[in-house]
């Protein structure tokens, strides 16, 4: 390996952004698993990570020359209340390396050990809640969603309490930046304008250097954070994935699903649905996601505000029409992703009525939502047979799509369904497939399903005989409806 592994750019700034943890370690780091072609992208030796020394670093324990881990500092909105200040409780960030694409990933470990921010916590995390962010960002990513990934997983060897007494564990994970929403909230609390600019430069830098050349960079910073936002969250939409706790804490300047805590795709296709146990009012429910989107983009512009000249201070619209484009570029990508997910090219009058039937139907019907649109996406149905999958409830809608896509120039049936099959998944991972993988671990410390669910949803677009467990909604007593963090 070389003489030091990682950058740590963040180190650049000054050191109120950060604190400098003492190691805390654990007794027996044991690697779960590697993500080794994540590991090599990043130019990382897999065999050297999972040796001594890469275990030592991974859970936390000793550092190799020159890494420098630090703890960020970030404030954000929980639940619509504001915390001035939060940070990394359980993360430290080991440094940045540049990927074999030539982008800069940085790396993190989660559940190390307490840190200067860890208020109550134990710094700790616990091995199902790893295996669970592991596995769905994994899934996330494979989808083609913007994510965190994950590097590797361990188990400490030491219990955490939580209700009970549970296994521990870490994860090392792979962002971009773990800027967020809250890391600039943190410093407008503090009316650090210094610390504002020197963080959005920062920011500029990292994910949209062309906004430095830019008449007014703060602005094209705020623009690009909602137009990466506004992609994002129609990509959940699409997908039927529910965040479950977007705080501004959990939501990255990047771009990136960050934060899998109560996270969970639908099944049954419902708006309405609410997985985490935390969140009585629905806040974050499924419907609402684009909604918050918007209310946190609106915190972030906020803290932007200092940093504008007197004469863009004048013209606060500035920030405000950059903040009403969310909802035109939010719509654009959902409704062109319900549109290739109906296969349908061309943009026609009437295509949101025929989708929000679509929706109506499902809803009324209790239809799963993966499984509706995967159905639709098979050459019989194209040809004008029936789903055998969809009740006869959907006749009237089937017949409306049909009408619609023969308005459109003809292209092979066999093309159209691959094109379908292309953005309709065929697994996801379902609730309580995770929950029975975690079971298995934790329970009886068998691995197996975790790895098979891990390859399914390596290739989620491709139908793989034999797993068709994997793509089953749960039976009514295997329901999940709560999911904790
Ligand atoms: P989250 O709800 O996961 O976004 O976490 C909110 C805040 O609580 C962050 O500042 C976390 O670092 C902190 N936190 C969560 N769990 C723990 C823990 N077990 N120990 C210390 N801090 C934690
Ligand atoms: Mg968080
Ligand atoms: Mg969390």
């Amino acid at each position: 390996m070389p003489q030091s592994l990682f950058n740590q750019s963040y180190a650049s700034l000054p050191e109120r952004f950060y604190a400098r943890p003492a190691l805390s370690g654990v007794a027996a780091p044991k690697l779960i698993r590697l993500n080794t072609p994540l590991a090599e992208s990043l130019g990382l030796d897999p065999a050297w990570l999972a040796g001594p020394q890469g275990l030592a670093m991974l859970s936390g324990t000793a550092m190799p020359p020159g890494v420098d881990p630090v703890a960020q500092a970030y404030a954000g909105h929980q639940f619509g209340y504001f915390s001035p200040r939060l940070g990394d409780g359980r993360a430290l960030l080991l440094g940045d390396v540049r990927d074999s694409a030539g982008h800069v990933r940085e790396i993190q470990l989660k559940g190390s050990g307490p840190t200067p921010f860890s208020r109550r916590g134990d710094g700790r995390a616990a091995l199902g809640p790893v295996l669970r962010e592991y596995l769905i960002s994994e899934s996330m990513a494979a989808l083609g969603i913007p994510t965190t990934r994950a590097l590797a997983a361990l188990a400490t060897g030491e219990w955490v309490q939580r209700e009970t007494p549970l296994p521990g564990a870490i994860l090392a994970r792979v962002a971009s930046s773990h800027l967020r929403v809250g890391t600039f909230q943190y410093f407008m609390f503090l009316k650090d304008t210094e610390g504002l600019r020197l963080l959005a430069d920062f920011a500029i830098a990292r994910h949209c250097p062309d906004a430095a050349q830019a008449p007014r960079p703060y602005v094209a910073l705020l623009a690009h954070v909602v137009a990466a936002q506004a992609r994002l969250v129609a990509q959940w939409m699409l997908v039927g994935f529910i965040h479950g706790v977007m705080n501004t804490d959990n939501m990255a300047i990047s771009g990136e699903t960050i934060d899998y805590g109560p996270c969970a795709f639908m099944d049954h296709y419902d708006p309405a649905t609410v997985f985490s146990f935390i969140d009585e009012q629905g806040r974050y429910a499924y419907t609402n996601q684009p909604t918050i989107a918007l209310w946190n983009l609106t915190r972030l512009a906020e803290t932007l505000l200092p940093l504008l000249s007197p004469v863009e201070a004048e013209a606060p619209p500035l920030a405000r029409e950059v903040l009403a484009t969310f909802n035109t570029q939010f719509h654009q990508a959902y409704f062109g992703g319900l549109r290739a997910k109906l296969g349908l090219r061309e943009e026609h009058e009437g295509d949101e009525a025929l989708f929000a039937a679509l929706l109506e139907t499902m809803a009324r019907t209790g239809a799963d939502f993966t499984n509706t649109f995967r159905a639709l996406s098979d050459e019989d149905v194209l040809a004008g047979a029936m789903p055998a999958t969809l009740p006869e409830a959907f006749a009237d809608w089937l017949a409306r799509w049909r009408l619609r896509a023969a308005q459109e120039q003809p292209a092979p049936i066999q093309e159209r369904a691959a094109g379908m099959r292309a953005v309709n998944p065929c697994y996801i991972p379902r609730n309580h497939k995770v929950e029975s993988m975690i079971a298995a671990a934790v329970g009886q410390g068998d691995y197996g399903p975790f790895e098979e669910m891990l390859s399914v949803l390596s290739r989620p677009y491709e139908t793989q005989p034999g797993r068709d467990s994997f793509a089953a909604p749960p039976l009514p007593e295997e329901r999940v409806r709560n999911t904790f963090c």
